[in-house]
């Protein structure tokens, strides 16, 4: 067959461990005998990063914003071990911490859903994406462990010296204090993100805080949400035919619960953390998530929301055969070509990116998968495959679509 054509680059962020050994077989199997393949690569391999002093990956992230779609590699963040391990200058910062930084996104992450693994939650027939919000509350917090009796206040100071003052409470005996913020911009842009990738993927947005409780902070976050959704999003939700639906948080846990799913749901800092680790839990394994970062300007960057697979890594290092689970970066590939299809108007690359997604679930389906999806399958006597064996069998399954 004749390859699909690209005409702008994809940035590729590549990355570690055995998931940098995922990517090559991805492009080398799945993507390269189909795609007349174009990026723009950036190593984001723990190596190139120190010798870059990890300018590679502030490269990265402003090559997202001139080309608007990157791909991403799961990465080491470095700790005490790793600057031993690869003899590093210094400890560099999380990738991820820095691209965020630098496109002020929000992360949307999707469990991939396939028949024969089957959420714990029985009602939920469509997967729920989970959107963290990723700055400030409980994350950016000072305490204070009271000794004993006195008063706890809370004090702003504005530019100009006016003071504004509360008292928090009047201690008797010893106990904890804790003050938290967040700011108007990182919620609007919160806001935006998900209003954004809202009417992208046409479905629904839920969002719930505890405004009844909190009410300046929580209801700080309700008024902006609503505000930019009358402002700039309503009329657009209305052609779209979906909706913004905000409740409180207690509430939208018990509606989640009996939902068929199938919606967005925009959570808090907190909540988010909390939330997401419920639903990949249920949903099985988080090597079938996918996870994306939308900024509010419209950037996106695709990944898989796990690691490294480091303990999969040092086995094939050992010369032993892994059966690691490539979907998720499969999918990240996926969702990357379809955006960069729909920017360019390439119906072809579209519908490649939706092939190979299905040779993915119907491979899976068919009963052929990696170790962690065959200790939870529903499906019986599943054949078990290597890394590369299953990688193989995704192959076969696309190959067909394309005879
Ligand atoms: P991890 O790589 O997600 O792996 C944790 C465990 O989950 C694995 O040992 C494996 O369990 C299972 N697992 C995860 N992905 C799998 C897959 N694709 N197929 C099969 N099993 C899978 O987390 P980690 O070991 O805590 O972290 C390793 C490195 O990844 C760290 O250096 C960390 O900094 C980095 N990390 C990067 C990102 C990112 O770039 N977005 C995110 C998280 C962590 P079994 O061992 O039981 O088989
Ligand atoms: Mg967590």
């Amino acid at each position: 067959m004749e390859k699909i054509k690209m005409t702008t680059p994809l940035v590729e962020m590549d990355g570690d461990e055995m998931t940098r050994i995922l990517w090559k077989m991805i492009k080398e199997q799945l993507l390269a005998p189909f795609v007349d393949l174009k990026t723009e690569y950036y190593d984001l391999g723990l190596a190139c990063r120190n010798e870059t002093n990890d300018q590679v990956t502030v490269d990265s992230a402003n090559a997202t914003k001139k080309y608007g779609v990157a791909v991403k590699c799961a990465t080491i963040t470095p700790n005490a071990a790793r600057v031993e391990e690869y003899d590093l200058k210094e400890m560099w910062k999380s990738p991820n911490g820095t691209i965020r930084a630098i496109l002020d996104g929000t992360v949307f992450r999707t469990p991939i859903k396939v028949k024969g693994i089957e959420p714990c939650v029985k009602n939920w027939k469509k997967p729920i994406t989970i959107a963290r919000h990723a700055y400030g509350d409980v994350y950016k917090n000072v305490e204070i462990k009271i000794p004993g009796a006195g008063k706890a206040e809370l004090v702003f100071t504005a530019a100009d010296g006016t003071k504004t003052k509360e008292t928090i409470f009047e201690f008797e005996g010893s106990g904890v204090v804790q003050g938290q913020h967040n700011v108007d911009a990182s919620i609007e842009s919160f806001a935006r993100s998900c209003f954004n990738y809202a009417l992208d993927i046409k479905q629904d947005l839920w969002f719930a805080t505890k405004d009844t409780i909190s009410k300046k902070y929580d209801h700080t976050f309700k008024d902006i949400f609503q505000e930019i959704y009358d402002a700039e999003y309503k009329e657009r939700f209305e052609k779209a035919g979906i909706t913004y639906f905000y409740t409180l948080i207690d509430d939208a846990v018990a509606r989640v619960m009996k939902s068929a799913g199938g919606f967005i749901w925009a959570c808090k800092n907190y909540d988010g953390d909390v939330m997401s680790d419920m639903i990949s839990s249920a949903c099985g394994s988080l090597a079938m998530m996918t996870s994306v970062l939308v900024s509010p300007e419209g950037y996106y960057e695709y990944e898989a929301a796990h690691g490294t697979v480091q303990r999969h890594y040092y086995n094939h290092l050992k010369g032993e055969e892994t059966s690691t689970n490539s979907v998720a970066t499969i999918f990240a590939w996926t969702g990357a070509l379809r955006k960069r299809g729909e920017l360019d108007g390439l119906a072809d690359l579209q519908q490649f990116a939706d092939n190979l997604e299905k040779a993915c679930v119907e491979t899976i389906e068919s009963g052929r998968m990696t170790k962690d999806l065959a200790l939870i399958t529903d499906l019986e006597h599943p054949t078990v495959l290597s890394s590369e064996g299953f990688i193989r069998a995704i192959r076969e399954q696309l190959q067909k679509k394309y005879e």
